[in-house]
């Protein structure tokens, strides 16, 4: 498996970790394109949202839960942040394991 998250879940290349449950990692994303931007992602390997199924229902809302608490640990729960997920090429996906941007720390473009 080649998988770049799948890599960083089992701790073979290191990540600034801001979060971790059982199911989710949350860490700074390596080129951030906001003053805050983290990663979330299930440690279930998952392509993308086309790929989900209904056993992965625990994990989406493990992401939800936790969201608040890692803005709030980013300092961004209050001014507010952009939760985004890229689906498929023209969306620009570049990493084929399902994660959540959360971006924040100052006014986003659109
Ligand atoms: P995508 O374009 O697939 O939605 O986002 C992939 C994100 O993963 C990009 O923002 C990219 O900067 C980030 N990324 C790629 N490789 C690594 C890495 O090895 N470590 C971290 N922390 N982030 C990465
Ligand atoms: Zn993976």
């Amino acid at each position: 498996m080649s998988c770049i998250f799948c890599k960083i879940i089992e701790g073979k290349i290191p990540c600034k970790k801001i979060y971790e449950s059982d199911t989710i990692l949350a860490f700074h994303d390596i080129n951030p394109r906001a003053p805050v931007h983290a990663l979330i992602v299930p440690k279930v390997h998952v392509k993308d949202i086309n790929s989900l199924n209904p056993e992965h229902s625990r994990f989406i809302v493990d992401v939800f839960d936790a969201i608040p608490e890692i803005a709030k640990k980013l300092n961004v729960h209050k001014s507010g942040y952009r939760i985004v997920i890229n689906n498929g090429k023209h969306s620009g996906q570049e990493v084929f394991h399902l994660h959540f941007h959360l971006m924040g720390g100052a006014k986003l473009g659109v």
